[in-house]
This record gives C-alpha cells, sequence and structure tokens, in this order.
C-alpha cells in the first residue's frame, strides 16, 4: 500500500497539516493573489465586528477621514450554512475552501448562520454545524471561540437598506397577485411586462412598506421589490423580490418581524456588513452575480455600505459518486429510517463520515485533492476512500481479527508443546513505527480462523488451507492441514492441521519450510468477542439522484451487514473513536456511540484496496 508524503500523522493540528503541503494553484488562488498585488482591498476599515460604512469608519461623517483602523484581514472569505440540515460532504468541500484560502493568505473566514428564512432552522442544526467546522481543524472569525456571526442580527440594517432603496426609487411595492407576478416576469424568450403598481411614488412605497412590516397586511399580500429592468435578458434582474411577508417565528428574532428578506438580497449585505473580500459560492448562483453587483454598487452609492464591495466567485459543487448531498434527501433518509440518523455510519455527513471512522485529515486531503473548478463533474467515491485509507495507513495500528470464525485444531500442539499450554506470539503495531511497540498475544491448540481460509476441494491457485497444505499462522506458527469435521448436513465445524516444529516466527531457522499462504488467526484462550460491522455503499446506483431519479428506488440492501467477530486482545484497550488496520480486512473504528469497554463494537471505514465491483 502506497503511504502518502503529503499527510503527517505527527501533526495534531489537520488545518496546520494542509497548510504544510505545497498547493497547487487554481482560479480562486489567482484571483485572490491579484487583489493582493494590486491592493483591491487594501483601503478598507474594520469595526472590529461586522457593520454598515459608519460603524467601519468609526463615526457617521462619510466626508471626514475614517478613525477605525485598516482591516488587518487582506481577505475575508466566509462559510455560511442554512441552519436547516446537518453539513456534508459538499459543506466540507466548502469549508476547506473557504478557511483554507484565507488561512494560506493570512485572512480570515467567518462563520456566518444563513438564517433568514425563519421556518425550517433549528439550534439542533446551529450546534451540530459549529461542532462540525471545529472537528474539521478550523476556527472562524478570527478568534478562537468567537461567536458565529448570524444574518438574522442583521435585520435591521436589511430593512434600512430597503427603505433607502424605496426613497431612491429603486424598489416598489407590488401587490399583483404571485400568479400575474410570475407570468409578468416573462421568460428566456420573452421580456417581462412592468407591474401596475412599479409607477407609484416613494412616498407611497414607503408607507406601504411600512404597513408590511407593522402586521397590516396578509402573508403574501405583497412583495417590495427592486426596480431594475423587466427587460433584461437576465431574468434574475427583471425586479427581483426583496422582502416578502412571512409571519413566523424566527429563532434568534422571535417574532419581531413578520417581513424577511429574500436571500438574494439578503446575501449581499450580509457580505458587505462583514467586509467579505471574495464571496465564493457554487455555480448555480452565477446569474444572480448581476443582482449582487447591482444591489452593492446602489447601496454604497447611498453610503450605507462602505467600498469596495465583496465580489462573488463562483465554482462547481462536489457531486460525489454513489452518494446523495441533498439535505433534504438527507433527511428524508433519517426520517424514513433507511439509514439509523444523521451519524449513521453510511451518511456523508460530516457525522456520520467521523463515525465511519473518517478523520480531519482525510477530508482535507480529499478537498485538496479534488481541488476547484468552474464546471460541473462528478467525483468518484474511491477518490474520497483513497484518502481515508492513505490518511489511516501512516497512523493506523495493526491488528488481527476474524470476522467469520471457525476453530482450527491443531492436533500435535500437546504433544509439542503440553497440554493446555500457551504460547507467547507479538507483532509491531506498526510495521513502519516501531517506536509504537508490539502487541502481544498467544496461541495454542485452538485458532479462530476465518471460514473462507480453509477449502476441502480448493480451486486452482488457493494457497491457504486445505488438507495437506502448508500455511503459515501470521507471527506464528507454519501448519500442515489434515482435515476438518462437519456438522450431520456437513457444515464444517472444525478445521484440523498440526504444527510444523521449529517454524515460529522470529526463531532462528523458522524459514526453512517455505509457504505460499499466510492467514491471520486470533487464539481461542485470548480472543476477545466483538460486534464488527460491514458497511457498504448506501446507494447502487452511482448517481442516485441524477435526471430526478427516485434515488431510494436504488438504496442498496446490502450496505449493513453485523457480524459477530474475534479480535486480538490488544484491542481491549481501544477507546471509541479509535482507529484500527485489521491485517488483510481494512481500517476499522470503535464506534463513537456503542462501543464500550467489555462490549467492543467496531466499524468497518474503508477496505484494504478497493474492492469496488472486482
Ligand atoms: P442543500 O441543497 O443540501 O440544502 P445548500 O447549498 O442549500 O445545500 P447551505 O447550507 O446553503 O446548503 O450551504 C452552505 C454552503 O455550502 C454554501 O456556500 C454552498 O454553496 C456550499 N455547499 C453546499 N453543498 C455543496 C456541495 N455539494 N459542494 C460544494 N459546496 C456546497
Ligand atoms: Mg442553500
Amino acid at each position: 500500500m502506497s503511504s502518502s508524503t503529503s499527510t503527517n500523522p505527527k501533526l495534531s493540528n489537520p488545518a496546520k497539516a494542509a497548510a504544510s503541503e505545497h498547493k497547487p494553484s487554481n482560479f480562486l488562488r489567482q484571483i485572490i493573489e491579484h487583489d493582493l498585488a494590486c491592493g483591491t482591498y487594501t483601503t478598507r476599515h474594520w469595526g472590529g465586528s461586522p457593520g454598515d460604512a459608519a460603524h467601519h469608519r468609526g463615526h457617521a461623517d462619510p466626508a471626514q477621514e475614517p478613525t477605525n483602523a485598516l482591516d488587518p484581514a487582506p481577505v475575508r472569505t466566509r462559510f455560511p450554512p442554512e441552519p436547516n440540515g446537518y453539513l456534508h460532504i459538499g459543506h466540507a468541500k466548502s469549508i476547506c475552501l473557504n478557511f483554507g484560502l484565507a488561512r494560506d493568505y493570512g485572512g480570515v473566514c467567518h462563520l456566518r448562520f444563513d438564517d433568514t428564512n425563519p421556518e425550517k432552522e433549528d439550534l439542533e442544526y446551529v450546534n451540530s454545524i459549529q461542532d462540525s467546522v471545529k472537528w474539521l481543524g478550523f476556527e472562524w472569525n478570527g478568534a478562537p471561540n468567537a461567536a458565529p456571526y448570524q444574518a438574522s442580527d442583521y435585520f435591521d440594517f436589511m430593512y434600512r437598506a430597503a427603505e433607502y432603496l424605496i426613497e431612491a426609487g429603486l424598489a416598489y411595492v407590488d401587490e399583483q397577485s404571485a400568479e400575474d407576478m410570475r407570468s409578468n416576469r416573462g421568460d428566456f424568450g420573452k421580456p417581462g411586462v412592468n407591474s401596475p403598481f412599479r409607477g407609484r411614488t416613494p412616498a407611497e412605497n414607503l408607507l406601504r412598506f411600512r404597513e408590511m412590516r407593522d402586521h397590516q397586511h396578509a402573508d403574501g399580500a405583497m412583495v417590495l421589490r427592486a426596480r431594475i429592468d423587466m427587460a433584461s435578458p437576465n431574468i434574475n434582474l427583471r425586479d427581483p423580490a426583496i422582502y416578502r411577508i412571512r409571519r413566523a417565528t424566527h429563532h434568534n428574532t422571535g417574532d419581531k418581524w413578520c417581513i424577511y428578506p429574500m436571500y438574494a438580497y439578503a446575501h449581499p449585505i450580509e457580505d458587505a456588513l462583514e467586509n467579505i473580500t471574495h464571496s465564493i459560492c457554487t455555480l448555480e448562483f452565477e446569474d444572480q452575480r448581476p443582482w449582487y453587483d447591482w444591489l452593492m454598487e446602489r447601496l454604497i452609492e447611498g453610503g450605507l455600505l462602505s467600498a469596495p464591495p465583496p465580489k462573488q466567485y463562483e465554482f462547481a459543487r462536489l457531486n460525489l459518486s454513489y452518494v446523495v448531498t441533498s439535505k433534504r434527501k438527507l433527511a428524508q433518509l433519517v426520517y424514513d429510517h433507511k439509514v439509523s440518523g444523521w451519524d449513521d455510519p453510511r451518511m456523508p455527513t460530516i457525522v456520520g463520515l467521523r463515525r465511519r471512522g473518517y478523520t480531519p485529515e482525510a477530508i482535507q486531503l480529499f478537498a485538496e485533492r479534488i481541488g476547484v473548478t468552474k464546471s460541473d463533474s462528478w467525483i468518484d467515491y474511491q477518490t474520497l476512500e483513497g484518502c481515508l485509507r492513505e490518511t489511516l495507513d501512516v497512523a493506523a495500528p495493526r491488528a488481527m481479527a476474524v470476522l467469520d470464525p471457525v476453530k482450527l485444531v491443531l492436533t500435535n500442539w500437546d504433544e509439542l508443546h503440553g497440554v493446555d499450554t500457551l504460547d507467547a506470539c507479538s507483532a509491531p503495531v506498526h510495521p513502519h513505527l516501531p517506536g509504537l511497540g508490539r502487541r502481544h498475544f498467544k496461541i495454542g491448540k485452538e485458532v479462530w480462523i476465518e471460514h473462507s481460509d480453509f477449502c476441502e476441494a480448493p480451486p486452482k491457485g488457493f494457497f491457504r488451507l486445505f488438507p495437506g497444505n502448508k500455511v503459515r499462522l501470521k507471527y506464528g506458527h507454519v501448519i500442515e492441514c489434515t482435515g476438518c469435521a462437519k456438522d450431520s448436513e456437513g457444515k464444517i465445524t472444525e478445521v484440523h492441521a498440526t504444527v510444523v516444529p521449529d517454524t515460529k516466527s522470529g526463531t532462528p531457522g523458522s524459514d526453512a519450510v517455505k509457504v505460499k499462504g499466510v492467514i491471520t488467526w486470533v487464539a481461542v484462550a485470548d480472543g476477545l468477542s466483538a460486534e464488527v460491522r460491514l458497511y457498504d455503499r448506501l446507494f447502487t446506483d452511482a448517481q442516485p439522484d441524477s435526471g430526478g431519479k427516485d434515488f431510494l428506488a436504488s438504496l442498496n440492501p446490502n450496505s449493513l451487514k453485523v457480524v459477530q467477530a474475534v479480535v486480538e486482545p490488544s484491542l481491549a484497550s481501544a477507546k471509541a473513536d479509535d482507529k484500527f488496520q485489521f491485517e488483510r480486512h481494512g481500517y476499522f473504528v470503535a464506534d463513537r456511540v456503542d462501543h464500550a469497554a467489555g462490549k467492543p463494537v467496531f466499524n468497518l471505514a474503508v477496505g484494504l484496496k478497493d474492492g469496488w465491483g472486482k
């Protein structure tokens, strides 16, 4: 197995580990480097917290010099999740990208809850999102344990900006029905039609807008729209909605508001208040960029926001084969009990990946490796698994485990070693890290081996146990198979073999007998019983939800198989989240929920080699 030179298990902080790697360039790095070289953002001042132009300037008078210091952060990026679900591997790409760029260019990345939609949000998600970002190795807002920003804290400003737009003749209250508004918007080939309410005076609009705010109109009765251009070829510029009426309790602002800003209006304002320089989002927002820029320019003209404005850049979202990354669909898997919860080890959520045995280092390596591009593509699931395998290989202690045990009886043991005698064996904890020491276990007359390591009538090329063949018990002796015992149904109940004298690993002359097969085993005398959960992909279709497919139709019925295994005694001290390589099988993690001393539970994180489809 190849071990990665790009990862170092000794670096405890994965963010630092990734930072020490050579970074291939990408279009976002080029943009940032260009802005740094040109000093695009060097004139910005920072009021110490998010705020409007006056806040960052230090006083209300635009004619006077700012009293606040220049922004100490040359680059400000942000990760703005909506707290309406658990973060998944797609979010991890965005987190690693935004926090990684800020880190690499000496800047700051903001964690901001985009909580402008009152209905779907929940504190459970707010907490889990913070845990996941922290676990991935990142700090936000420039200080350890800083509070995340919340878009809802900017509602007052957003409201004020809306009144400004109305006063400047740049926004109006539209009372058309939703249906009329839709049909009057036109489409790609057809320009829109002006609303009959478009010509109202600023005074009339202001009055109406305040009525909207003051609970005087029903939900959906009217909206505030920007007045831009109903004939624009970009449909997003055909008088986009700014505010809607929605009587809903918000988890942060309670019942203070019955009008809420639209996402495409709120988002640029959030960026600007926070002095964001590079606002990086996924490609589907590309068509929104002109509206983003229009709004920024108007609010700077009005003196509400400071210049220069943040700029939006788009990158391709992560599409990972055999995975769905829509929060709504992931929620459906949870609520329909297709999985055990958001942290089911088959889920692509950060909490699920963590429980599966993924490390922050593996996820960061994955994000680096897939890079960022401007066109959509699918990343093979094996790329993610490869990153996990590589990062675990360099550090995970080794252990022997028998997942499908059958008893092997060494029929000449008593004669050679004495009745009830056990012999001590040992093996390195890690083959390349001698400093980790050795693990110790026993061998005796009876050992557990894998069912599949014995075959009465072997096919060609089978080098393991069959009558007359010799194999080595890894770290133990060479044995010669003599046969087996069966029950009345013909099922094999025991395998029989004899020990070849003087062949114990590590003793002089032990190599004299050459064998083609080496098998893993655990002694009956000191083996521990353990539950092992063998996970496979959750879907059998590589693109479970593409083209409107019903993703539930391709759920893999064999995505979880639970076996009762026997593992070597060194695993008695395994603690939740500890990861191991079970020799010949793969990488396993002690389950962070169910594993306990005396009741071990291990999850398959990833197999040793990519075995899918072979
Ligand atoms: P979903 O559609 O699953 O609800 P979302 O995009 O609505 O996802 P947000 O909470 O708004 O989820 O996402 C926060 C950030 O994460 C956004 O900047 C978004 O662009 C980014 N993001 C979400 N999904 C992906 C993905 N698959 N690949 C890359 N970035 C993503
Ligand atoms: Mg979203």
